[in-house]
């Protein structure tokens, strides 16, 4: 954008200058056609006083004065002969002669008015008269005042190469006008000429500021006045990425902003916050809206250690979090979460160090939100990608597996179904956990195939056991189509396995599409497949989901299971749920039973069912299939 506002000034310039030249141009030509006009004039009064210098040559003598004052005949023959030269543009013709006192006295006069009589004395401008004697060339003065003459051109008269008299001719005043008129064709089409030009540059000035308009426009993003994603990619093109920090950064559960206040109320918070970052950076950093509610800015780094370009992205967050935002008499608080890469030189492309802020930001959400995530450790992707390629390989080479832990029917104390655990080995033949991964391969295809393979091996043990089995779903799992169609697809195959299914549903944060969600589970539970919802009664599962989702099953939070013995708080919840839930012919089942003391609370408030490591641990389906059956 800058090189562009560059280039344009210097073309305004340019054409400036262009016309600047122009204009003097015109003025020259103007002055020239000037000059060659009043040559042309003067050239021809030389001529004709030349002509009238030999004409009076012919007739005069040494002393043309004692010839003429005897011979009053000559005198007017020749003064008749010099009238005929007094025609415009000369208004006087007339020949004087300095006297012995070095006064100029009329010899002939041939003009048509104000004739002088001969030897009468005739007041000049000396100086120039005296030069024709002295030189014996030709002389051409101005008159100071023109408006009564205008130049005069003095002409020696030689006779034997002495000045015996001065040949004058004076032009009207009206001479200038008439050349001024002879060129007033000339100039008006000059002024045309201009006149257009200015038109011309006036235009192309307008067609530029719209230009200018119209790419400014297509550059920002209208709601937040930041700079879109069609500037992104000509400003990744012409920065070199040592010279900036950059810095991801998404509003925290922007979507409940949306869902609580209204879209209105969602884009009056994006552009205050557009606002507040503006104002916190400074005019060489650069801020562009990524996505949605997403951020992504470049901060210009003058050579800033890692902590100060930390800081830089605190102050960010702190001020948005200390910021209320008023709308209608609301006041609404929120939080952001920031991506931070220090060294953007130090990825293979601008794109691959973008692609790591975000992958920053992802951390900081996945660590709770509101907080600046950075790493100094640019090896860190590499080590992400390895992780995720470990995941990869696992199931690929067939090194993921299930362990079940079952859950008993306490009152007649038998298994009444297991829970499908996955497990990956790694090449050394240990056995990971999936909190130890399934977090890295979040948002990742990896996570798709490593759902898929699950779902491949619960529905082979239901095929061989018959054994009531469920297994773990997120929300956005059940609205994956690729995921939602391998179960179906599962199902087809084997209608028979879809009655021993169960889904143990958790609810993502912020989960969107619940319209969707409520469809799918509808489908699957035509198939006679059970639904439980899974850590019920913490985060964000509440009651409004029995109303909404086709519900059979409860699994009562661990956490608060755990605490019955010693909080009557927890103990009252448990019963509350498990009173509601056997209302509205519920199943409820209890987890994290980890001692006999809990078992027997169980029993007190009637929880049918229950899991926990006094139970049974997760093992390998082989271990409990003897006691099972
Ligand atoms: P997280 O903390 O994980 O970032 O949660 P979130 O809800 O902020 O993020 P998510 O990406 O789930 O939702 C972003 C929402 O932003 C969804 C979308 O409807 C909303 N959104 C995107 N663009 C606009 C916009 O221009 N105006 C408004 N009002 N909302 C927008
Ligand atoms: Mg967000
Ligand atoms: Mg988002």
């Amino acid at each position: 954008m800058r090189l562009i506002n560059t280039l344009i000034a210097l073309l305004i310039t340019a054409i400036l200058a262009l016309i600047g030249y122009l204009y003097n141009a015109t003025h020259t030509i103007e002055k020239d056609l000037y000059k060659n006009l009043n040559k042309i004039f003067i050239d021809h009064v030389a001529e004709v006083s030349k002509h009238i210098e030999l004409f009076l040559q012919r007739y005069l003598r040494s002393n043309p004065y004692i010839q003429l004052k005897n011979n009053p005949q000559l005198r007017s023959l020749l003064q008749e002969a010099l009238a005929l030269t007094a025609v415009s543009p000369h208004r006087y013709v007339y020949v004087l002669y300095r006297d012995k006192r070095g006064r100029f006295r009329y010899l002939l006069d041939g003009s048509q008015e104000d004739r002088g009589e001969f030897n009468q004395k005739l007041d000049v401008n000396t100086k120039q008269w005296n030069l024709v004697y002295t030189t014996k060339r030709a002389q051409l003065f101005l008159h100071k005042d023109s408006s009564f003459l205008y130049i005069t051109y003095l002409r020696p008269l030689l006779i034997r190469h002495k000045v015996a008299g001065v040949i004058a001719i004076d032009f009207t005043s009206e001479l200038p006008k008439t050349i001024a008129k002879i060129l007033s064709p000339a100039k008006r089409i000059i002024n045309y000429l201009f006149l257009l030009l200015f038109i011309l540059f006036l235009i192309l000035i307008y067609q530029l500021a719209l230009y200018m308009k119209t790419r400014k426009k297509a550059m920002i993003d209208t709601l937040t006045q930041t700079y879109n994603r069609n500037y992104l990619k000509i400003f990744m093109d012409h920065i070199d990425p040592a010279n900036y920090a950059i810095l991801m950064l998404d509003i925290d559960h922007f979507k409940k902003i949306n869902d609580n206040y209204g879209h209105k109320v969602g884009d009056f918070i994006l552009q205050e916050t557009a606002k507040i970052i503006q104002k916190l950076l400074r005019k060489e950093d650069f801020i562009f809206r990524y996505g949605g509610e997403e951020f992504l800015i470049f901060i210009k780094n003058s050579n800033y250690d890692d902590n100060y370009l930390l800081k830089i992205a605190e102050r960010l967050r702190k001020t948005l979090e200390n910021t209320s935002f008023e709308y209608n008499n609301h006041q609404i608080k929120i939080t952001a979460s920031i991506g931070l890469i220090t060294n953007p030189q130090k990825y293979r492309s601008l794109k691959e160090a973008i692609k790591q802020a975000d992958e920053f930001l992802y951390q900081a959400k996945r660590l709770g939100r509101n907080q600046t995530y950075f790493s100094n450790d640019y090896t860190q992707q590499i080590s992400i990608t390895n992780e995720i390629q470990l995941i990869k390989d696992a199931i690929e080479n067939g090194r993921l597996f299930i362990e079940v832990q079952p859950i008993y029917d306490i009152v007649t104390n038998t298994i009444y179904s297991f829970e499908a655990l996955v497990r990956i080995k790694d090449e050394k033949g240990n056995t990971i956990y999936p909190t130890a991964f399934l977090e890295q391969i979040a948002f990742t295809t990896v996570y798709t195939s490593l759902t898929k393979e699950v779902l491949r091996q619960a529905f082979a043990i239901i095929k061989k056991y018959q054994i009531k089995l469920s297994i773990n779903l997120n929300f956005s799992d059940i609205t994956d189509s690729v995921i939602f169609n391998t179960i179906i697809e599962e199902i087809e195959n084997n209608r028979q396995c879809a009655q021993y299914l169960l889904i143990e549903l958790l609810e993502n944060e912020s989960f969107a599409q619940f319209t969707t969600l409520q469809e799918k589970l509808y489908q699957l539970k035509n198939y006679k497949i059970q639904i439980a919802i899974d850590d019920f009664g913490s985060g964000y599962s509440n009651f409004e989901i029995l109303k909404q989702l086709p519900i059979d099953i409860l699994k009562i939070n661990g956490t608060l299971i755990k605490e019955i013995p010693t909080s009557k708080v927890a103990y009252n919840i448990v019963k509350s749920i498990t009173s509601l839930a056997n209302s509205i012919d519920i199943k409820v089942i209890a987890e994290y039973v980890e001692n006999e003391q809990i078992l027997n609370l169980l029993n007190e408030l009637h929880i049918q069912y229950a899991q926990g490591f006094y139970l049974g641990k997760p093992r390998p389906l082989e271990a409990y299939l003897q006691d099972f059956v």
